[in-house]
């Protein structure tokens, strides 16, 4: 592993600090996203600080001074073996190289330890005793090198919390004992997804209980359905449902499936034909405040099907344990494509008219900085990536379609230019030659009279290709040198370009806060564009008053084409003060804003009200 990290002159302690604030809580580092198997302490140790994320979190801590060298934080420190597996992930997302700061972590600890540092032991006391009675002595902690990684994430909205526990259960009957035991105490407590809550719903000076010891995974394929535990990730369940020649419907890789369906409700691209809310399960399981257990199939349970359009307590109404949800049958002739647009207007006609007409299984409207970051391994690509699309090809909107041959032949006959899965690759591995090929200024002549019309030409393609094909090797030029082998093998594989895997998986999307986090303000609205249009830049003019990068994110068409979903960013710094007070009064206003076209049109749903309401019946929260 020597190889991996860089010497320790070239690293200051700035440096690495400033890698180790840097860190996005997205924990692609737990799930095996690239390969190359996962940190294998964090597998076997499951608390947060011992995958690279929380150690991120525990030296940053210790080198602001602002928690002791505890016993934890000891074995934390040793059971890294530096492999390096986190800076083949972490540079894939972030560009990051997070083992200087795990050589870091351990050269503070030894040093620490050398010069006859004492090491706290944190006492127990009755509840962590009887909490440590429950799950076992090693699943009940107070450490604080454990807590320290449960106390906040990159929502600018809240005020963080140190949990004075962290539990880890491992089945429904321990969560209801350790609820019950919470409850005779009076302590709040609060259940952990796996990283990022963008709404700050994972804080609680009381407990934390993190469920991803919960990983167990049901099929049932004669009745196509899969049950999955509160601490599977997306990513994990996808991949087992690959196995099996099926797709379920999941968003963000690294999300836990339950967490995800509870509290905001699961959104992709995918949306347009698997649906949204309850769509997304079949049946859930659950354990209530009082530590009873029920199952939305029970006649009994509580109607977790409504919706109410106002901001919840920011309480859970009770633990999600597992997900029963649908395995969608997959063809061997789904393709994607991408539909080129000058205007938003253009391509909100095609995307409703696909969705409305059924044509299609996957469908989003993306504009540059999507597909920019997505596509571009680093933020110097990423840049120029936007400039050509947007500017030299005149694309500042494509839409993502993902279908079967019929579907894509009728987009075919629906007269639609179109980047197929052969030009996408070319595009892609040829990114970097773009910017200075002067045969795309020729492109615009050609396609004078129709946009785009080149596209259509047989030979596009080939032409392309030819060249561009010569410049794949630069893709990874700007990457550290020693870690470029694992990246040229790694853009070279068949998925690495292709479409419907990449929508399916949604690796990439891990990239968008590449340069900066965002806050995501997203809404279910009809598909109106002059009401999309007039929304949007009252959006952007409070973006730019408070100085703050915002981009237009995606919309999804739902509903048969009635509605979509429309994410619009903010992007801040959330290490910088002034950027985080910019921030939330920006967000305060844009919330403020589109309450006031909620209230005046009837029609839009905004995704911060379905916090914790996530299970709604889509009719229920979009139609009532
Ligand atoms: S370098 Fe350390 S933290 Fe990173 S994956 Fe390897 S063992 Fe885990």
């Amino acid at each position: 592993m020597e190889e991996f990290i860089m010497s320790d002159r070239e690293n200051t302690i700035d440096d690495v600090l400033k890698i180790a604030k840097n860190c996005r809580h997205y924990a692609m580092c737990k799930i095996d996203f690239l390969g190359t198997g996962v940190c294998a302490s964090g597998l076997e140790e499951q608390y947060v600080s011992f995958y690279p994320e929380g150690r991120m979190d525990l030296y940053a801590a210790l080198a602001e001074g602002t928690i002791p060298v505890t016993e934890k934080c000891v074995e934390i420190a040793d059971s890294c073996n530096l492999c390096g597996k986190c800076d083949f992930q972490c540079y894939f997302v972030n560009e990051m190289r997070p083992s200087k700061v795990m050589k870091a972590l351990k050269d503070h600890v030894s040093a620490y330890l050398e010069s006859g540092g004492e090491i706290v032991s944190p006492e127990d006391d009755t509840v962590l005793t009887e909490l440590k009675s429950i799950v076992g002595d090693f699943w009940a902690t107070n450490d604080s090198a454990v807590r320290i990684a449960y106390h906040h994430d990159l929502c600018p909205h809240v005020t963080f919390k140190m949990p004075q526990y962290v539990v880890m259960p491992n089945s429904h009957e321990e969560i209801s004992s350790i609820i019950r035991l919470l409850s005779n105490h009076k302590i709040p407590y609060v259940v952990r997804g796996n990283g990022a809550s963008s709404h700050g719903l994972v804080f609680s000076e009381g407990v934390v209980m993190d469920l991803n010891r919960m990983k167990n995974i049901d099929f049932d394929e004669k009745n196509w359905s899969v049950k999955a535990g509160p601490g599977v990730a997306s990513f994990t369940l996808q991949s087992e449902a690959r196995k099996r020649g099926y797709r379920v419907h999941t968003a963000e890789p690294a999300a836990l499936v339950c967490a995800n369906i509870m509290t905001s409700g699961l959104l992709s691209t995918f949306s347009t034909t698997y649906g949204i809310s309850a769509d997304n399960f079949i049946d859930a399981e659950f354990i209530g405040r009082d530590g009873s257990f029920f199952s939305l199939n029970d006649k009994a349970a509580p109607n977790l099907f409504s919706f109410n359009n106002a901001l919840s307590e920011h309480e859970a109404f009770a633990i999600c344990v597992s997900v029963s949800m649908k395995l969608h049958p997959v063809t061997d002739d789904e393709e994607g494509i991408l539909v080129p647009f000058e205007s938003l207007e253009k391509a909100l006609d095609f995307a409703r008219e696909c969705a409305t007409r059924h044509i299609g299984l996957a469908i989003g409207i993306l504009g540059g900085e999507f597909v920019s970051s997505f596509l571009a391994p680093t933020k110097k690509l990423a840049t120029e990536a936007k400039d050509i699309f947007t500017k030299k090809l005149g694309m500042p909107y494509l839409v993502l379609f993902i279908g079967d041959r019929y579907a894509l032949r009728s987009v075919r006959d629906m007269g639609q230019p179109a980047i197929d899965q052969k030009l996408f690759k070319t595009l892609s591995q040829g990114l970097p030659a773009l910017h200075s090929a002067k045969w795309l200024d020729l492109l615009k002549e050609l396609s004078e009279d129709e946009p785009f019309s080149y596209l259509r030409l047989g030979q596009f393609g080939d032409l392309a290709e030819t060249a561009l094909a010569s410049f794949s090797s630069q893709l990874t030029e700007d990457i550290d040198s020693d870690l470029r082998p694992f990246f040229e093998g790694l853009y070279s594989r068949s998925e690495m370009t292709d479409l419907v895997w990449l929508n399916t998986f949604r690796i990439l999307s891990s990239r968008y806060c590449r340069e900066k986090p965002c806050v995501a303000l997203v809404c279910y609205l009809p598909i109106d564009t002059s009401l999309i249009n007039e929304i949007q830049d009252g959006l952007r003019d409070i973006a730019e008053k408070h100085h703050l990068k915002n981009e237009f994110g995606f919309i999804t068409p739902i509903d048969s084409g009635k509605r979509c979903v429309w994410e619009y960013d903010y992007f801040f710094n959330h290490n910088d003060p002034d950027e985080i007070s910019s921030i939330q009064l920006a967000t305060h206003e844009a919330g403020a804003l589109l309450d006031e076209y909620s209230e005046k049109t009837g029609t839009i749903r905004q995704v911060r009200y379905v916090v914790n309401q996530g299970c709604c019946r889509r009719e229920n929260l979009l139609y009532l």
